[in-house]
């Protein structure tokens, strides 16, 4: 193998693996390194995503949702199946088998498009040079250009050491090999809200421990408040705000908590307690002290608005990086990147990446919130529809939830979109397209959706902003 490269991408996650593809696509002579190995200690492309993240949480979201709907909904629909059994390391062996499905067709992507995968933890070093250590070995590389992709890693507390047998993070918290009694979640953000969700609806009694007294702050705060009333009332989460986990005590089978509200003192007792409090950027060691490599006071690789670093010639994306940890965000970068390159003119809007949260429902949403707008002084209207009136969603079953949209009161032009509701996830999209052709509320409102359909409920949002939802009293 040569040791000289065009591109040398350092991780291979979303943002890395996306990067290298279209640097390969763009006749560049690429290779990529990461250091992933799975259970058996055998190389895994794709990240936290593909590993431990995106994908096997919605495979386990979805098994669990299917065990709610068969021990819940079904009746409804007229169907009796009796008690419903759960197979949890069938469940588990199930999602592992889609991880190694999709790691195992990224290795093949990268076959088909000639990139050399170099198994090993890469290091920048000075004169755009990568040192890969794998065990006991080391080589070095060069390359024209370097990109660093190297990810996030879930952020530790003192008060609560993980150690994945009790105290889990978000890899431990996917591989429970039966349901527990009682699980502690210490974050009631995106990963605890996800798992304690797959957790509850498989039968445990799940308790969430926030430090902030808003829930989901960076949602809308109709939707918060709307989705808090859901998981909590509805599916039975516990979630406590305004709550700091103090101290934690791992004994052979339970870990005890002890947790503040304002200034009482509280202690509970959990078989399993995740640990979800936020990632950070995974730059430790990353670079060599004489390599120069500028990180900001966050600890992400300091870069500009291309995702060039201080270096010339060395790129970073993704979770590494400022902006939104999301895996969809680090991909664009790996194109735009890979495409700066070779001297095109790419274009990513950082100001219109989706956000979504997995639970049931759904929560989505693109631009800004209505408490935002009102923060920068801008004159807005708004519309909404709730699903409750939207005739698929009731034959879904699917009562909850609302489109939200915000557009500007003088040229009517879309400024946010906020879904808590059925398939959110996919409704956004919609959304996302339109606010990155400029649309108004009027074009949405103008197109055509089909019937029945839940994206009726993003045309009836859209109607609503100049007050003309057909479907509900406005
Ligand atoms: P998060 O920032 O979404 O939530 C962490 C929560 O923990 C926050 O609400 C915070 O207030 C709380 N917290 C922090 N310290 C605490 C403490 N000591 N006690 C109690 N609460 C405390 O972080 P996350 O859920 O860990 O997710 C990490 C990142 O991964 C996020 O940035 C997210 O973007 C990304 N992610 C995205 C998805 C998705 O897109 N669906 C899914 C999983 C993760």
């Amino acid at each position: 193998m040569s040791d000289k490269f065009d591109v040398i991408v350092v991780g291979a996650g979303p943002a890395g693996y996306v990067a290298a593809i279209r640097c390969a696509q763009l006749g560049l002579n690429t290779a990529c390194v990461d250091d992933w190995v799975d259970a058996d200690g055998k190389p895994s492309l794709g990240g936290t995503c593909l590993n431990v993240g995106c994908i096997p949480s919605k495979a386990l979201l979805d098994s669990s949702e299917k065990v709610e709907q068969a021990s819940h909904d079904f009746a409804n629909h007229g169907i009796s199946l009796g008690k419903v059994s759960v197979d949890v390391p069938k469940m588990i062996a199930r999602k592992d088998d889609i991880v190694s499905n999709l790691t195992k067709g990224i290795a093949g992507l990268f076959k088909a498009n000639k990139i050399t995968s170099i198994h090993g933890r890469g290091k920048l070093l000075a004169g755009k040079q990568v040192e890969v250590t794998n065990g006991k070995k080391t080589a070095t590389y060069s390359a024209d250009n370097i990109i660093l992709a190297v990810g996030s890693e879930p952020i530790a507390i003192p008060v609560a050491e993980v150690d994945n047998e009790l105290i889990l993070d978000n890899a431990g918290a996917l591989d429970i090999n039966a349901v527990p009694k009682k699980l502690g979640v210490i974050g009631a953000g995106v990963i605890g809200l996800e798992l304690g969700s797959v957790w509850n609806r498989l039968g445990s009694e799940v308790t969430l421990f926030e430090a902030m007294d808003e829930f989901l702050a960076p949602v809308d705060k109709q939707l918060s408040r709307e989705a808090l009333r859901t998981f909590t009332k509805g599916q039975g989460l516990d979630i406590k705000l305004g709550t700091m986990v103090t101290a934690t005590k791992a004994n052979k089978k339970s870990v005890k908590v002890t947790y503040r509200v304002k200034d009482e003192e509280h202690t509970e007792t959990f078989d399993k307690l995740i640990v979800a409090v936020g990632r950070r950027a995974n730059t430790k060691n990353i670079a060599a002290a004489d390599a120069g490599l500028k990180l900001d006071d966050r600890g992400r690789v300091d870069v500009d608005d291309q995702c060039r670093t201080n270096i010339d010639g060395v790129y970073a994306i993704g979770d590494a990086v400022k902006g939104p940890m999301l895996a969809h965000k680090g991909s664009e970068e790996g194109v735009f990147v890979a495409e700066l390159i070779v001297g095109q003119k790419p274009h990513m809007n950082h100001a219109n990446i989706p956000w979504v949260i997995y639970t049931h429902p759904e929560i989505a949403w693109v631009g800004i919130t209505e408490e935002e707008a009102k923060a920068q002084g801008i004159k807005y209207n708004t519309g909404f529809f709730p699903f409750a009136a939207n005739g698929r969603s009731l034959a879904m079953n699917e009562k909850g939830g609302r489109v939200k949209m915000i557009a500007d009161a003088e040229t009517d032009r879309i400024l946010g979109v906020h879904i808590l509701g059925p398939n959110a996830s996919e409704l956004i999209s919609e959304a996302v397209l339109a606010m990155e052709y400029s649309a108004s509320s009027e074009d949405i409102a103008r197109t055509i959706h089909g019937h029945p359909t839940l994206s009726e409920a993003m045309h009836e949002a859209a109607l609503s902003v100049t007050g003309r939802a057909l479907h509900k009293v406005n």
